[in-house]
């Protein structure tokens, strides 16, 4: 196979890659990606994408199951449904598919040439990619590791058999009886939900005090009161020990005793940790931050010409933060001026019901030593949330208390993952709590919640 020569050379086609050879295309920079599995890496093959699309399905089979109860307030009643998931997953892999192949034909049409096979380093300048038909050399000017983040393995729940990752469990084709949920993070919770709906019984083995440690209790608060809605049981503070002989999962629980957890499956969701295996790193000599390959404020790693983005250069592991220093990388390969300058990266978890956070949260703000306003509006006094059965959850803000510069922004509640646009986008463009109250929010909105927490933190909120 004839070598290839090219300015720019990205490996791995996830968010972070494909969203840095897009743009470097775009800016006509002679740029190769190349990818061993499918265009869209993690979030649009085995994550964001494929987990939020069976949460909808759950949503929708929970919501007329309940109008099926027979007791529905709206006056809706219908026959007992039922779900094939076949079909449900079926469902879900058709939109990953087009958004695959979308994303090939946006590198197709920003000029970049796409190579399908794992690349490995040979030296700083060049890498062998595996392909289907042999070894393809590749040497490069300039070349971005974007080679992302795999599940964190319990060697005492090696996954196999009926120890599942999220990935196996976004490809189900049954709803599993009795579900264990080993991790109450992100993805056990998100998943454990949607499962729950679809009908499985779910219990939740956390090893922090709380669920979604990373999160307040203010804001979890309405996640756990849901969880135990839907039936789900957490133990918090619990250990899982192995798989009991008798099936299920053996764990210790927080005044440790042994107890078997009934569960067909045992889904492992207790993080994920960077790829760094495979690509050749042994071959190169970059320095690392803990497991992490360590960057400056450009995604430089310690040798020349090598930059670094997404899971692979540490937390917080979000899509949104890997394309938007894919971007960056790309306009510095092109010759731009660029340094990583965001103000903040936000986090939305979208359990029921949703979770975002966006900058500082009161605890934080106050440990920076900053003298803080805060404001809190809750959706139980906001007329669109009762309109839309979903009254449980608030909007928080936090503001500098000289100046009233907003430094955080937080809210639970139904749907308010389309609100950290907004909540972003203050803190970005360095709002005060005046800019937001004098902005004119829609009726009726969930986004009023945001103007009145504001203005609650300025000391005259109108509908509280
Ligand atoms: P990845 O998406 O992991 O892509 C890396 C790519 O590199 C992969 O395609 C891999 O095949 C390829 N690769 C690796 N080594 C090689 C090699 N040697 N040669 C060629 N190719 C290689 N984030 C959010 O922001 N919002 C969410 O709602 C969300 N939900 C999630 C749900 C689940 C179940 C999971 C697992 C993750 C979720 N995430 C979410 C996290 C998100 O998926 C990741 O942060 C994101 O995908 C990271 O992008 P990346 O480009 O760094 O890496
Ligand atoms: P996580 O870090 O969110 O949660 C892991 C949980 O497992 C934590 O609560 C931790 O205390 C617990 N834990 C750790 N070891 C344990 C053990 N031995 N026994 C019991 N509990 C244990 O990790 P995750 O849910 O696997 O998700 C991985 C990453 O993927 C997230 O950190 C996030 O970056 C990304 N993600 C994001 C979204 C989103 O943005 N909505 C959704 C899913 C995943």
């Amino acid at each position: 196979m004839k070598d290839i020569s090219c300015k720019l050379l990205v490996i791995g086609a996830g968010p972070g890659g494909y969203v840095c050879a897009i743009r470097a295309g775009q800016l006509g920079v002679d740029t190769v990606i190349v990818e061993q599995a499918k265009p869209g890496g993690t979030c649009l093959t085995i994550g964001c994408i494929p987990s939020k699309a069976l949460i909808h399905a759950a949503d929708e089979f929970l919501k007329v199951k309940e109008f099926a109860g027979g007791n529905d307030p709206l006056g809706i009643s219908l026959a007992d449904p039922s779900i094939d998931m076949k079909k449900t997953i079926a469902w879900k892999d058709r939109i990953v598919g087009r958004l695959t192949t979308g994303v090939a034909g946006l590198l197709k049409k920003a000029g970049v040439k796409s190579i399908q096979g794992r690349a490995r380093f040979r030296d700083g300048k060049t890498v062998v990619v595996d392909t289907e038909t042999g070894e393809q050399m590749i040497r490069a000017e300039q070349i971005v590791i974007a080679t992302g983040s795999v599940p964190v393995e319990l060697p005492f729940l090696p996954f196999g058999g009926a120890v599942i990752s999220s990935t196996e469990a976004l490809s189900l084709k049954q709803v599993p009886d009795e579900l264990a949920v080993v991790g109450g993070g992100y993805i056990g919770l998100e998943l454990g939900m949607a499962f729950a709906k679809l009908g499985a019984k779910v219990t939740v083995v956390e090893a922090a005090d709380k669920v979604l440690p990373l999160y307040d209790a203010d804001l979890t608060r309405p996640v756990v009161k849901r969880l135990g809605q839907l039936g789900i049981e957490v133990l918090t503070g619990a250990k899982a020990k192995g798989l009991a002989k008798k099936g299920g999962l053996t764990i210790e629980t927080a005044d440790g005793a042994e107890k078997t957890v009934k569960a067909d499956k045992v889904l492992v969701t207790v993080g994920r940790k960077p790829l760094m295996d495979g690509w050749g790193r042994e071959e190169i000599d970059i320095d690392l931050d803990g497991r992490f390959i360590k960057i400056d404020d450009q995604c430089r790693t310690s040798m020349r010409g090598i930059y670094a983005i997404g899971d692979v250069t540490g937390e917080p592991m979000l899509a949104h933060r890997a394309m938007a220093q894919g971007e960056m990388v790309a306009e510095i390969v092109a010759g731009q001026k660029r340094s990583w300058d965001k103000q903040s990266i936000p986090a939305v978890c979208f359990t029921d019901p949703e979770i975002v956070s966006v900058g500082l949260s009161p605890e934080e703000a106050k440990k920076a030593g900053r003298e803080v306003k805060i404001g809190q509006f809750p959706f139980a006094a906001n007329g669109r949330a009762m309109t839309l059965q979903s009254e449980d959850g608030f909007v928080r803000i936090i503001a500098r208390a000289d100046n009233h510069v907003v430094l955080g922004i937080q809210a639970v509640g139904a749907g308010v993952s389309e609100l950290s646009a907004a909540f972003s986008l203050a803190i970005e463009m360095g709002a005060r709590l005046e800019d937001i109250a004098g902005t004119i929010h829609a009726h009726p909105t969930q986004s009023e919640g945001f103007v009145e927490s504001a203005l609650k933190a300025l000391g005259h909120a109108l509908h509280i």
